[in-house]
């Protein structure tokens, strides 16, 4: 049996083990996905464990992103974006990956989104605004971040070819000039709030959240009314999954059969 899992702190309402049976039960693999919930400062040793114990594979989240970095060899975007979410067994030392980065281009280009050339506005500079504005850097959209800490805008525009750093008050200029607005910041999780005032929003605009509890947040309600495409948090979500899975076994993910399982718990 391939044992893949999930490293984090606290991992209890993952969807990641749903959305990963999936897939085994999908294509029949003898495979499970446990989930992990190490202390803080025990990364290290969780995954030499992991290595010991033949684990074919794991996913890294809050609060190991960052560290992992430090215990495996991460590859080119993953370094760039400075966190590792997804870590493959069998080479020493470990891969590291960064698929929330594919999960994004790869969620956006479900909904038929054309990036090159885009105008993007990524709000929030967090560990995922981080891996949101590089994916759309990379695909060749223009991307500026804002923020409500210009330092941390700063920081993540300094990894990009072009665009700007700001704070939240610009939104009112650099909303109505942005083709592709992206929610990165937590606001909305679990809470009727939006980032972005509601005025500002419409039909020139495609709206992604990153946040998918819930799925139809305040601001891609507001967005929908205002006339815009939105798209939710949980395809993110899934295609960071997929791409995972990829990693690991090489072989191509049953989309469908994961998009089913994920949304069935969202
Ligand atoms: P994080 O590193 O803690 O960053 C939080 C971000 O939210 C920062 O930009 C922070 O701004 C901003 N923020 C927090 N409270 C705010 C407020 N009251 N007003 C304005 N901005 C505020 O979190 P993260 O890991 O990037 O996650 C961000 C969201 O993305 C979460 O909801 C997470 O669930 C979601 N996410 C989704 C996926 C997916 O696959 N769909 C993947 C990863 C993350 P400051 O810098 O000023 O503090």
């Amino acid at each position: 049996m391939e044992v893949y899992g999930l490293v984090g702190n606290p991992v209890g309402h993952s969807r990641s083990p749903p959305l990963h049976e999936a897939a085994y039960e999908a294509l029949g693999m003898d495979a499970r996905y446990v989930t992990f919930e190490p202390a803080e400062g025990d990364l290290g040793p969780a995954l030499d464990g992991a290595a010991a114990l033949g684990i074919a594979g794991l996913n890294v989240t809050t609060p190991f992103k960052r560290a992992a970095l430090d215990h495996v060899e991460p590859d080119g975007l993953a370094a760039r974006i400075g966190a590792v979410n997804t870590i493959e067994f069998g080479p020493q030392p470990p891969r590291g990956y960064n698929t929330d980065a594919a999960g994004v281009r790869r969620a956006l280009e479900r909904h038929g989104v054309e990036l090159a050339g885009t105008t993007a506005l990524v709000v929030g500079a967090g560990g995922a605004g981080r891996a949101i504005a590089v994916a759309l850097d990379d695909a060749g959209a223009t991307v500026d971040v804002a923020n409500r800490t210009v330092e941390r805008a700063e920081a993540v525009a300094g990894l990009l070819d072009g665009g700007g750093a700001y704070g939240l008050d610009a939104l009112a200029e650099l909303v109505p000039a942005a083709e592709l607005l992206v929610n990165a910041t937590t606001v909305g999780l679990d809470e009727d709030r939006s980032p972005v005032p509601a005025e500002l929003l419409g039909p020139h605009l495609t709206v992604m959240d990153a946040v998918y509890s819930p799925l139809e947040t305040r601001l891609l309600r507001e967005a929908a009314a205002a006339g815009a495409e939105t798209v939710d948090g949980g395809w993110m979500l899934l295609y960071q999954g997929v791409e995972a899975f990829e990693r690991w076994t090489g072989r191509e993910a049953p989309v469908a059969a994961m998009n089913e399982a994920l949304r069935a718990r969202l």
